[in-house]
């Protein structure tokens, strides 16, 4: 939880610049931001974050540090200009109980609603479809019903959905998931319109319901509240349209706008390999107009677009706000909930791309970095009981820093010279446990020349030279220059990031060297 103020602190922007962030990031709450606001969402402080065009690590000291860099990723433009700004069609998603008859009612409206009837193209199921009423208004259907396309669409704060429409059987009435759908459109903060379905049953009592609903804080028109509630039956086709316009009339009260011009902004629906088509996917519009020609960029996906289709499958010129379209010309395919800009040039889009890319591998590294710390710590845990063993017997006596002469027998006995260097204390000692655990058997010996904390270093070069030693770098770097000298003096340098495959090198040195039987 941080104030508006402390978040300014942090990214060190002044106080003005962070509401104008937060007036963009939170498009649809009606909360008036000061500096003293304490925002509890942290996807809308990392939406801030991101406009605002940096990365940064919270670090729990008072110091706040800032890991600054260039940003080269795609943003948001600023909010537009009150005057740009027109009206769109509501998106709206369908939830409700299971078998209360969600895809019945999107079967019904997606077949009655087919925008251009004339056309005879084949439907398709592309995520999203539009309805127009003689009036001319339209409202957007997300196609997929139930939690997973709300869900879908609530992820990476693309706020998708402007109205929920609960279906509520009349003859089952609020049932667990009616309620659960309650809950998840309240916390998402997007307005609810009931819609009773199955009408046509007979001996249906919609009072029961509407009190129900009133219980869970849906209250309906007909019992003193502001919801409207439309029964319809999806089977039969009935009240469809009064649905729709009912959905307009609450796109009204919302005076829901966008501004047409300027770069695309959307999300992604829909992503696949089409048989036919190829890379497909189905971007929702949300601010500018898409058309052909157009790059934009979504996750880890770029097009340039090639091909507008609408879910009749009819080729579209042009993309509007509210407007989902199935895009052909993807060179990346996008993930659903995606979110997609346009970007002024191809090449721009690969600079956004890359940087994405960068940015996903630092943080694959992070992870990688765990991962194989906790593999040393299973090590060192592993090997504890082994070590005080040998201890014990005395065989390695470590001195620090220091060549290892006591172990060093000049003979003729095959041998495995090493010299160990690694990053921290820690690790070297970690490989040394491990290295100590060899069982010396009478075939091959394991001699540890020298062992210590830093890069290679020309002295290290020399002992290796003289003892015939093998350099283990565990996360260290080695000098080119000192990388040439060695290979000049046949001196095997070997670096490793991850102790069991140092360890496991070691192992193919020693099998090396055991003697042929004759
Ligand atoms: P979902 O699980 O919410 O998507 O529900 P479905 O759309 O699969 O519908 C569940 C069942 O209810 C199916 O057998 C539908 O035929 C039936 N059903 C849906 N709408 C109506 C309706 O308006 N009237 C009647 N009588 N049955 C319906």
């Amino acid at each position: 939880n941080m104030t508006v103020q402390d978040i300014a602190n942090v990214l060190k922007k002044d106080v003005d610049h962070v509401l104008k962030a937060l007036e963009f990031a939170d498009k649809t709450s009606d909360t008036n931001y000061t500096k003293k606001t304490i925002i509890y969402n942290p996807q809308i402080i990392r939406d801030v974050v991101k406009i605002s065009g940096f990365r940064f690590k919270l670090v729990p000291n008072p110091d706040q540090e800032i890991e600054e860099e260039e940003n080269k990723d795609a943003v948001p433009a600023p909010p537009a200009a009150p005057e740009a700004l027109r009206p769109r069609p509501p998106v709206v998603c369908v939830m409700g109980h299971v078998d209360h008859g969600k895809t019945t009612l999107l079967d019904a409206l997606r077949d009655t609603s087919v925008v251009d009837q004339e056309f005879g193209g084949i439907t398709q199921h592309i995520g999203a479809f539009e309805v127009q009423l003689s009036s001319g208004e339209k409202v957007t259907f997300l196609d997929t019903p139930g939690h997973a396309a709300f869900t879908a669409m609530r992820s990476r704060g693309a706020h998708a959905t402007d109205v929920v429409v609960l279906v509520v059987a009349a003859d089952d009435g609020v049932m667990e998931q009616t309620v659960e759908s309650i809950r998840m459109a309240r916390e998402a903060n997007v307005p609810i319109l009931v819609a009773i379905n199955k009408m046509d049953k007979p001996g249906v009592n919609i009072e029961r319901i509407l009190r129900a609903l009133a219980q869970h804080g849906v209250v309906c028109e007909a019992v003193g509240g502001d919801v409207q509630a439309i029964p319809v039956s999806a089977l039969k086709k009935q009240n469809l349209d009064t649905l729709v316009e009912a959905l307009t009339l609450q796109a009204q009260l919302m005076d829901l706008k966008a501004d047409p011009g300027g770069f695309v902004e959307g999300v992604v629906i829909e992503a696949q390999l089409d048989p036919r088509t190829g890379k497909q996917a189905t971007v929702l519009v949300q601010r500018g107009t898409l058309r052909k020609g157009c790059v934009i960029v979504a996750g880890s996906g770029w097009a340039k677009v090639r091909m507008l289709n609408s879910a009749e499958g009819r080729p579209v010129l042009e993309a509007p706000p509210s407007t989902p379209v199935a895009v052909l010309g993807w060179r990346e395919l996008p993930a659903a909930g995606d979110t997609v800009l346009e970007v002024a040039s191809e090449k721009r889009a690969s600079e956004v791309l890359k940087w994405r890319h960068n940015q996903r591998m630092k943080e694959k590294q992070e992870l990688d970095r765990a991962a194989i710390e906790a593999k040393e710590a299973a090590h060192r845990e592993q090997y504890k009981a082994m070590l005080s063993r040998k201890r014990a017997m005395g065989r390695f006596k470590l001195k620090p820093d220091g060549p290892r002469q006591k172990m060093i027998q000049h003979d003729d006995h095959p041998t495995l010279s090493v010299l160990v260097k690694g990053d921290v204390d820690g690790s070297v000692e970690a490989i040394l446990d491990i290295l100590e655990t060899y069982d010396e058997h009478d075939r091959v010996r394991l001699d540890l020349v020298h062992y210590g904390v830093g890069p290679v270093t020309p002295n290290d070069i020399e002992i290796a030279e003289a003892f015939s030693a093998v350099v283990y770098a565990f996360n260290v770097e080695c000098p080119s220059s000192l990388t040439v000298e060695a290979k000049k003096k046949n001196i095997a340098i070997k670096k490793y990031n991850i102790i069991y495959k140092l360890v496991d090198d070691v192992k193919e040195e020693i099998t090396a060297r055991i003697p042929k039987r004759q």
